[in-house]
């Protein structure tokens, strides 16, 4: 059985731990790997190797910094394929998907092959007599990220890609559930010319997190996740003095107004609900028509759209989606489709009888479609991560704008409408992060940021673009003055510019 290792320090290392995880293949339900599952001491020696590395790679200038980010490009792009299916092998995503998924993080590389543009700090001139005033930003140090199973290629690259572009070394703990991809992810940036510490890989559960968390020598963490792991990443990583940015979980909403494009709109909420099996954080579950005659015209062309669908292996090209990550997780989503019946919803379509022929024990479920569902119901207010739809009826626009408002997480939300005003009154006043306007899946392109609000995100900076360069970096101001001979007698008070 092959084993996955740690990369620490450039080089592949078993780990001592005699602990580990089942990777299977969700085609067929078999276990393919067992990955190492890392002590403390794994950890530390991964921080060793950064803490070593780094004092020479923020002294690396910031435009061959950035020349390792284009070669890395260039890396992934050459070996696309090769990636893709590794991806899918583990995840599940058809191979298409996982093309997106790391086309998506590449696109963060992208911005980051910019980052002297990024990296330029302020100069004001004349501040005083004789006085200039500048600030720069400099790099943190050994930063770590912990990245969930559903974006294995995306989300370490959101991370990676800014923090050691702008001189910092990292730490990555991915999911244990598919750690292959991440692991090529560091092969591939020392192929491109980063020094072994700058990026390792090390794989495991709750104790190295725990480890991540606790490190004196780590200076920061960037979680992607469930929402009480992030909630628990958060508090922990801040009461040990690190900066800390934690996304958690989601459960976005699509309002469809009377005179959206209907027959465009439901091709746009199927692929939102039901691509990746709806194990997407920007998934779209939850729609709302607004108005009886919206509602039923919805419900009847999803339901025909439903019966389009193809689920199918991950290598099957003409499937929309694939099996889910675990027999565990299809369980979970099996759990709550039968809540949601029990809660007194209307299950239109039960995706949960549903087998591949000749994969009945891979983790195969249907799409499903409820409809009548109330917002007090814990299948609404919760999220289930799979391929499951529910149409919760608005009577009227505040009604709508107002669930995902007080919905308890806030990641994106989207509106289908002809009407500008509506459109934008919407994305003014809803309460959440981001918004699309006939955009199901809103997440921002990588020079702007990624955040979600209220249980979607914890900690006060964004993914990617701009936000993220703060997020690695911090600010140095430097007051400078040179006087023309000798300058006044020492002053008592606290200097003015008077
Ligand atoms: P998860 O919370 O189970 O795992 C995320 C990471 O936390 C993994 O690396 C895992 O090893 C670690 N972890 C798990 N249990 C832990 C524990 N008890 N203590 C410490 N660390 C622990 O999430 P997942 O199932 O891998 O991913 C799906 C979740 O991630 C969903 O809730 C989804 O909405 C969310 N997500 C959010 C975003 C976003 O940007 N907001 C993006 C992608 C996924």
């Amino acid at each position: 059985m092959r084993n996955i290792t740690h990369f620490i320090d450039g080089a592949s290392v078993a780990g001592t731990s005699g602990r580990f995880g089942d990777i299977f293949n969700p085609n067929t339900g078999d276990v393919q790997a067992k990955v190492a599952l890392a002590t403390s001491a794994e950890v530390d020696a991964a921080v060793a190797s950064a803490v070593r590395a780094q004092q020479l790679w923020s002294l690396v200038n910031p435009q061959r910094r950035a020349r390792v980010m284009f070669d890395f490009k260039r890396l992934i792009e050459a070996n696309m394929n090769e990636l893709a299916e590794l991806l899918s092998s583990e995840h599940g995503k058809v191979i298409a998907d996982s093309k997106g998924d790391i086309q998506r993080g590449l696109e963060v590389i992208e911005f980051a092959c910019g980052i002297p543009h990024a990296l330029k700090g302020e100069y004001t001139e004349g501040a005083g007599p004789g006085i200039d005033v500048y600030s720069m930003r400099q790099p943190l140090g050994v930063v770590a990220g912990i990245t969930p199973f559903n974006f294995p290629a995306m989300i370490p690259m959101w991370m990676f890609g800014i923090a050691i572009a702008v001189g910092n070394t990292f730490i990555l703990k991915p999911s244990e559930k598919d750690p292959s991809l991440p692991v090529r992810l560091g092969e591939l940036m020392m192929e491109a010319g980063a020094p072994k510490g700058v990026l390792n890989v090390v794989h495991g559960d709750k104790v190295a997190v725990d480890a991540i968390l606790d490190h004196p020598d780590i200076k920061a963490v960037s979680f992607v996740g469930s929402s009480d792991i992030a909630s628990y990443v958060y508090s922990r990583g801040t009461a040990a003095g690190k900066r800390v940015q934690a996304m958690g979980g989601a459960k976005n909403h699509g309002i469809v107004m009377p005179d959206a494009d209907l027959d465009q709109a439901v091709k746009d909420i199927s692929g939102a609900a039901f691509g990746s099996a709806g194990e997407r954080c920007m998934a779209l579950p939850v729609v709302v028509p607004v108005g009886a005659k919206t509602a039923e015209a919805f419900r009847e062309k999803m339901l025909a759209e439903i019966d389009t669908l193809k689920v199918g292996l991950s290598n099957d090209t003409d499937a929309q989606y694939g099996p889910v990550v675990t027999a565990a997780h299809r369980k979970k989503i099996s759990d709550y489709i039968q809540l949601g019946k029990d809660e007194g919803a209307e299950l239109v379509v039960d995706g949960r009888g549903f087998n591949l022929q000749g994969y009945e024990q891979g983790f195969f479920i249907g799409p499903s479609l409820f409809d009548q569902v109330k917002p007090d119901m814990r299948t609404y207010q919760e999220e289930i991560f799979g391929p499951v739809l529910q149409i919760v009826r608005a009577k009227s626009f505040e009604e709508a704008v107002a669930l995902p408002s007080k919905h308890q997480y806030g990641n994106g939300v989207a509106i289908f409408t002809r009407n500008g005003r509506a459109a934008r009154e919407f994305a003014s006043q809803v309460n959440v992060g981001m918004v699309g306007i006939n955009v199901p899946i809103p997440v921002p392109v990588a020079y702007h940021s990624f955040g979600g609000w209220k249980r979607s995100a914890f900690g006060d900076t964004n993914q990617h673009g701009m936000e993220g360069v703060r997020f690695y970096t911090k600010v140095k101001t430097i007051t400078a003055r040179w006087p023309e001979g000798l300058s006044e007698d020492s002053a008592f008070v606290i200097p003015t510019m008077r």
